[in-house]
């Protein structure tokens, strides 16, 4: 192949676009940033030798969270999967129910699901926002699905269907007023998997406090991180109150007693990781700023790329825009893998979607509905170097 031809493919034009807007020699998927009050906040905490599961971090961060978010109460856990399986014990998910979750989503989502002993039940996705499909999972659910004493029961299984699990994709938030509708009509306890989307907002209003719970992640990798941590958003008291009970080894609070009146698990978040996400946290605005440059610098390095689209915020929502992600028509799928060797050959780290879960081993036997565009999804989406500091803010 000739210089010319070679520089003319669609793979190099993606590494010419990347590297006009990064403008580095390499750039990671997404790394996180320490410019804040990180060290001090840390020797705060190590001095103070409260370093394990109670501190005053641990408050910061939640009450924190709770003014970021506008949810009533926030529960810090050790990551974002643990806050998913508490948030789905909250709700009531009990072993042998059937728990809905979309196809293309972190293995989390679904990881959650099976340590209640439940089965995920997995839901097509929209193109619009990356997210399930109310109107198909409406026309899934008619079919399948009756009212029973209040509970809605699969026919075909006899189980109970018990929750609806939405996920907000990259921090795009999914359509919320479709899920809580879906929700309503079929008696399914709505839980937000709003891991990616921390500073997401639909009518101004964040994600994770639509739904009875939300669920929060500060891994490495994510918007803002604590090492690795998670948390627990809801509005109601009562339910707030059990979520740390449960990551408290379900522990009757006493003075000195050891009781314990149910198997709980050891998921709180240490004082120590809390003194990283104050400082985080304090720098979240910027963060948000930058990834939105980010977002508009890609858009217009992208716009003169035939077959290939940059994925936007839906409608009346904000995006935190945690991983920028290109959409590739069906028509140069085939030059996918093209597009990652060649970006991370010249140091510019993209990846592909997650396999749609029901496409891996622990997941195939698993129910589900036509998964149709989650499929295509699954072909088409790739992600790019999304760090803040590559948005150029400050
Ligand atoms: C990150 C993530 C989680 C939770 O992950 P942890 O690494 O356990 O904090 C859950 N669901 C989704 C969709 C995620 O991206």
């Amino acid at each position: 192949m000739s210089l010319t031809s070679k520089q003319s493919t669609l793979a190099s034009q993606v590494v010419d676009a990347i590297r006009s807007v990064v403008g580095v020699d390499s750039a990671v998927l997404h790394e996180p940033r320490f410019n804040g009050n990180e060290w001090k906040y840390l020797k705060e905490c190590l001095d103070s030798t409260f370093v394990s599961s109670v501190g005053e971090f641990v408050d910061h961060f939640e009450s924190g969270l709770t003014t970021y978010t506008g949810a009533k109460h926030a529960v810090a856990t050790v990551n974002g999967t643990a806050a998913l399986h508490v948030a789905l014990q909250l709700v009531g998910v009990r072993p042998d129910d059937e728990v809905l979750i979309p196809a293309l989503t972190f293995i989390a989502t679904a990881n959650a699901v099976s340590y209640c002993g439940a089965t995920p039940h997995f839901v097509d996705s929209e193109e619009r926002t990356l997210g399930i499909d109310p109107h198909a999972l409406r026309e899934h659910l008619q079919g399948i699905s009756e009212i029973r004493s209040g509970l809605c029961v699969n026919r075909h299984t006899g189980r109970i269907i018990r929750a609806l699990v939405p996920m907000h994709t990259f921090g795009h938030p999914v359509d919320i007023d479709g899920m809580m509708a879906v929700a309503q009509d079929y008696h399914l306890a709505l839980v937000e998997d709003a891991a990616e989307s921390l500073g997401s907002t639909y009518q101004g209003r964040h994600m994770g406090t639509f739904g009875l719970v939300g669920v929060l992640s500060f891994n490495g990798n994510k918007t803002i991180t604590t090492g690795g941590g998670g948390a627990i958003l809801t509005n109601d008291k009562e339910l707030a109150v059990r979520a740390k009970y449960l990551s408290t080894t379900a522990k009757v609070p006493h003075d000195w007693d050891f009781v314990h009146d149910s198997i709980g698990y050891n998921y709180r978040l240490p004082n120590i990781n809390a003194a990283l996400g104050c400082a985080q946290l304090e720098q979240l605005d910027g963060f948000l700023k930058s990834k939105r440059k980010l977002f508009e610098s890609y858009k217009s390095a992208f716009a003169s790329v035939q077959s290939i689209n940059l994925v936007e915020e839906p409608t009346d929502c904000k995006s935190n825009y945690w991983l920028q992600t290109l959409m590739l028509n069906e028509s140069v799928v085939d030059q996918k893998k093209a597009i990652f060797t060649v970006t991370r050959d010249a140091g510019l780290m993209t990846r592909p979607v997650w396999t749609p879960l029901h496409q891996l081993i622990p997941y195939r036997e698993c129910l589900r509905m036509p998964l149709p565009v989650a499929e295509s999804l699954g072909r088409r989406l790739i992600n790019l170097p999304s760090s803040a500091q590559l948005g150029g803010v400050e």
